[in-house]
């Protein structure tokens, strides 16, 4: 481990939220609770049967807020980590729940959207919403139904705040991935742009994945991720 990090970046998949009881994207089947990807995350499936994406993102969102959902000790440990960490620390989430800020993170992006936004398809403003919504529910800028997406980036469109996430990514010295498994683009590059300033790039996940990591810590993320950010704190 690099002593002495002065700047960390830190993207999470949907393997740090498993042990909360958010189950992860299948990449191998190609299955997000049981539907195909296709269907649910992709404008073409939005666009073919819109009843099945509004129903899929409701019942995710009311997933996330029922009571058995809570942030893990993972998450805690990195909220934790950045109000100790007297370095630059940026946190970038693939998920689209929000354990995260349930545990206190503040220096976060989702650059995958967000199951409690919704977004207007006219003016792109965009909403906090934890109650169901589709086709038939009113805007609330434009004031007329048919308007509103779930605020979700899927396949084939662009993630959010790539801007900051790149500047971030080219001037840090450690990387850390946690619990993706690095098959979705680009996070899944986010190490290499990492390594161009010479960053050291540390992977901890329940499994190692073929990507070239500096360091491969493998185990399930509330135990190995407290262990980790407590070492890397006490070395600053
Ligand atoms: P992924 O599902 O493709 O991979 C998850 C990785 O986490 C796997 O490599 C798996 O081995 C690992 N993992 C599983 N349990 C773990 C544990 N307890 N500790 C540590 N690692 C564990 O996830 P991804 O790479 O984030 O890509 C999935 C896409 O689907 C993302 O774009 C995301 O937006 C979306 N998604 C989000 C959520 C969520 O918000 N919680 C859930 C499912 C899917």
């Amino acid at each position: 481990m690099s002593a002495r990090a002065e700047s960390i970046v830190v993207l999470t998949g949907a393997g740090i939220s498993a042990e909360s009881g958010i189950k992860t994207f299948r990449a191998a089947d190609g299955l997000w609770e049981n539907h195909p990807i296709d269907d649910v995350a992709t404008p073409e499936g939005f666009e073919r049967n819109p009843q099945l994406v509004y129903e899929f993102y409701n019942q995710r969102r009311q997933q996330l807020l029922s009571d058995p959902i809570k942030p893990n000790a993972a998450h805690s440990y990195l909220a934790k980590f950045e109000h100790e960490f007297p370095g630059k620390f940026l946190l970038v989430t693939q998920n689209v729940d929000n354990l995260h800020e349930r545990a206190g993170s503040e220096n976060l992006v989702h650059m995958h959207g967000e199951l409690l936004k919704m977004r207007c398809l006219n003016s792109q403003l965009v909403f906090d919403i934890i109650e169901n919504f589709n086709f038939d529910t009113n805007c609330r800028c434009c004031r007329s139904p048919g308007n509103l997406r779930p605020h979700i980036v899927w396949f084939g469109e662009m993630p959010f705040h790539m801007n900051k996430i790149n500047q971030a990514l080219e001037s840090c010295d450690v990387f850390v991935a946690i619990g993706t498994s690095g098959n979705v683009y680009p996070a899944s590059g986010f190490y290499q742009t990492a390594k161009i300033r010479r960053a050291r790039t540390v992977e901890l996940n329940l499994e190692r994945t073929s990507s070239g990591f500096d360091e491969h810590i493998v185990g399930n993320a509330s135990e190995i991720v407290p262990k980790y950010f407590e070492n890397l704190l006490q070395a600053c």
